[in-house]
């Protein structure tokens, strides 16, 4: 199958029916020992120094990688992204665009999938084909989630790893589906965990993946990944078409609609607190404003930029914070 990469989560379906194997460039940049290269071919190609990670590690996985055709988004999820096609494009690597519409009504995601499929010559039925051979791998994330806010199985990493994994399926569903089954056996058969706090993570996935661990070494545990989650797309299974499962996806709309399926997971999941994660150079800290308005418990606000681990002056601040939660939940109890 040839591959073709992706800048983020798109409607894959159309891709595989296609005949291609999708390939989240994100998580060849972060998954790789030697992810600084990636950034340092970007910036020696002339990516300013203030420009967000990601997307210099996408443009150096696309020219390290050989990757030769890509699907970018230039609508709904990042400006950046335009450009970052526009340079790629200049490199030889072809390009498909696809946006989600700015105004999240169902016409506007119909319209735009549809331009989308008629681009890769996909009919819906195709589509939806594949849809149905994905759903149990959408179900079987779905159980890594329950796992983790129901159970307190599964760690916080795990249930980010796991789900954030679903915009490619890893490259290959079988094995992942595979991957996914012996995951879940692993993990009924352990002892709950027993952290005294329960945190929600909320932005894009991190680039600093350590910040799990560092969690539960301070007695809390993260039992919630807003974006990696919507990434599985867990409503999948209500969605009668493959229109309204990318209408049901909160990420790339505005944020009122993100806002309202957040707090009803901290309302379900008994969020004791929300760590809010941006990427510095990214817009989306403006969203951090109106988070902290309306979401009603405890946030902080932390900021990644090219390391791969928190670094001190973030440990510190996050050491303090669940310090302070942990001495308000046990002097209320
Ligand atoms: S973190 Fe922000 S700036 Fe970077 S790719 Fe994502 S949306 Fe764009």
């Amino acid at each position: 199958m040839k591959k073709i990469g992706l800048t983020t989560t798109v409607p894959i379906e159309v891709l595989i029916a296609a005949g291609y194997e999708p390939v989240d460039l994100n998580n060849i940049f972060i998954t790789s020992k030697d992810y600084g290269k990636y950034i340092d071919i970007a910036e020696q190609a002339g990516f300013p120094k203030s420009l967000c990670a990601w997307i210099k590690g996408i443009y150096g996985v696309c020219i390290e990688e050989g990757i030769q055709e890509v699907v970018g988004v230039v609508g709904g999820d990042c400006s950046n992204t335009k450009a970052l096609v526009e340079v790629l494009n200049m490199k030889g690597i072809k390009i498909h665009p696809f946006s989600f519409p700015h105004k999240r009504t169902l016409e506007d995601v119909k319209r735009e999938i549809t331009v989308f499929m008629k681009q890769f010559n996909v009919s819906l039925e195709a589509a939806e084909n594949v849809r149905r051979s994905l759903a149990p791998i959408r179900t079987l994330a779905k159980e890594i989630d329950r796992l983790t806010f129901e159970e307190n199985k599964a760690s916080g990493f795990e249930n980010h790893l796991y789900q954030v994994s679903l915009s490619d399926c890893n490259g290959d569903r079988l094995a992942f589906k595979e991957e996914l089954q012996n995951a879940i056996q692993t993990i009924k058969k352990r002892e709950p965990l027993k952290q005294k706090l329960r945190l929600a993570y909320i932005g894009v996935p991190p680039m600093t993946a350590d910040i799990y661990a560092f969690a539960e070494q301070h007695h809390a545990a993260f039992v919630y990944n807003e974006v990696q989650r919507e990434f599985a797309f867990p409503r999948a299974d209500q969605a009668i078409d493959l229109f309204r499962q990318y209408y049901d996806y909160t990420y790339p709309y505005d944020i009122h609609f993100r806002m309202e399926e957040i707090k009803k997971q901290i309302q379900l999941r008994e969020i004791d607190a929300v760590i809010h994660y941006t990427q510095a150079f990214c817009y989306r800290a403006v969203e951090d404003i109106a988070l902290k308005e309306q979401l009603g418990v405890p946030m902080l606000h932390i900021e990644g930029d090219k390391l791969n681990t928190l670094d001190a002056r973030t440990k510190l601040r996050l050491e303090a914070f669940l310090d302070m939660l942990l001495d308000l939940k046990e002097g209320r109890a």
